[in-house]
């Protein structure tokens, strides 16, 4: 399945079948280097949260664990974000920016690869599972892992948590600092000009947001 340039599709995180967020994205591209999107500024989202509202960082993992939960609409506050899903990787690649469009940095978002999928109803998307780990990578290509302590504190809770192979998770982690080190795409410069189509308005969350997960 193949997006097209311009469309506007449901990116969503799922955790044990659940949706965990839903943010709807611009497809830039769509070719051999993967899915490119664009999450814009403003954008409605979906965030699950416990049942009295708070979100998975603020209470303790097993806590969190038991719910239950629901969805809570809100707004993609922060600067614009470019996204590159690889094909059949299980990470992807995000551009950071500041509130005046400059690139800040790269941020690897450690993940199972992303599955696509076309509603009956006519909302398309790709779902994934966020695996917690990520790596920052400044400008100049020093790097640092990310929230290693939330993931190190939710493998100790192996029957709640979706993230079952540390060490996959780990060694895909380790192949991409590889291509940070070397330079390599998407590392080498591509797309930190990037600016949006100033035609393009902010995706609306459509029908279809909370359609079932297609993986679990
Ligand atoms: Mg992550």
């Amino acid at each position: 399945m193949r997006f097209t340039p311009g469309e506007v599709i449901l990116h969503r995180n799922v955790r044990r079948g659940r949706i965990a967020w839903v943010r709807p994205a611009r497809v830039v591209s769509d070719d051999e280097r993967g899915l490119l999107v664009w999450v814009a500024r403003g954008t409605t989202v979906v965030n699950e949260a416990y049942h009295d509202g708070r979100f998975l960082r603020e209470l303790p993992f097993i806590e969190w664990a038991r719910g239950p939960h629901r969805p809570v609409v809100g707004e993609w506050a922060g600067p614009g974000v470019l996204k590159l899903m690889p094909p059949d990787a299980a990470h992807s690649v995000w551009w950071f920016r500041d509130d005046t469009d400059r690139f800040t940095a790269w941020y690897v978002n450690l993940e199972e690869p992303a599955v696509r999928w076309s509603d009956p109803g006519g909302a398309t998307g790709v779902d994934m599972v966020d695996q917690d780990l990520d790596i920052v990578v400044r400008p100049d290509r020093t790097w640092e892992w990310k929230d290693e302590d939330e993931f190190t504190e939710r493998l100790a809770h192996p029957g709640q948590y979706w993230v079952a192979d540390e060490a996959a998770v780990r060694a895909e982690g380790e192949r991409v600092v590889k291509l940070i080190e070397a330079g390599d795409f998407p590392f080498d410069g591509t797309w930190t000009d990037f600016h949006p189509d100033p035609a393009w308005p902010t995706p609306p969350l459509v029908p279809g947001w909370d359609r079932p997960p297609v993986i679990v």
